[in-house]
């Protein structure tokens, strides 16, 4: 019989690198990534479906009232959520998942799914993280850019809470960090069943 898949919640504030993160992450493990469904804009470049389902607020209210989201939170000014269909298939296929989320949606799938791991994503300084979030152009207007470094100094102090802390230098290095932790997991005694 086939064991069910394990769930890999990664954090970190905007710009940590995540993203990237997890892109690399996935052309070297066989692993699938939950599609987070939002109410924010699209960026260029986005594409529904892919990067996100992006719905409207009543459409994502919806969803959180036919409980279809396996945890969802408000960030900056903007509402996110992990739809709960998909990723629960994959699981019980005995797929791995990823859900690339913020700390209140961590928290959330923790309670609930006590089993999975959780990483936390560190850049090496806030230097670096605010010469990232500006340098890659996704945010332009400097209200919103303030908010996310805000929020990024309260994400910092839940780091403790996560299983892991992986500091997002060199992205290499970053990238074979996580892919350890997600072998490791896999290989413990209790995830076999005899
Ligand atoms: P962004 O707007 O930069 O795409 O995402 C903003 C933040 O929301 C990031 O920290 C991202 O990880 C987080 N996020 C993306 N999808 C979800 C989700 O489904 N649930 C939660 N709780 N956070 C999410």
């Amino acid at each position: 019989m086939k064991n069910d898949g394990l769930m890999f919640v990664i954090s970190g504030p905007s710009g940590a690198g995540k993203g990237t993160v997890v892109k690399e992450l996935v052309k070297k493990d066989n692993i699938e990534v939950s599609i987070s469904a939002t109410t924010r804009q699209a960026r260029k470049g986005e594409t529904d479906g892919v990067h996100y389902h992006f719905l409207t607020k009543e459409q994502f209210q919806k969803m959180i009232d036919e409980n279809g989201f396996l945890e969802y939170a408000q960030y900056c000014d903007n509402f996110y959520g992990s739809p709960r269909k998909q990723a629960e298939e994959w699981t019980k296929q005995g797929k791995d998942v990823i859900f690339e989320i913020e700390v209140q949606g961590c928290e959330q799938i923790k309670k609930n799914n006590p089993d999975c791991v959780t990483i936390f994503i560190m850049p090496p300084s806030m230097e670096v993280l605010e010469k990232r979030l500006r340098g890659r152009g996704t945010e332009t207007d400097e209200e919103v850019i303030q908010k996310r470094l805000a929020r990024a100094k309260e994400e910092i102090l839940k780091a403790p809470e996560y299983d892991y802390i992986v500091i997002n230098g060199p992205l290499e290095e970053c990238v074979d960090d996580v892919l350890s932790i997600i072998n490791a997991e896999k290989l413990k005694s209790k995830r076999f069943r005899f």
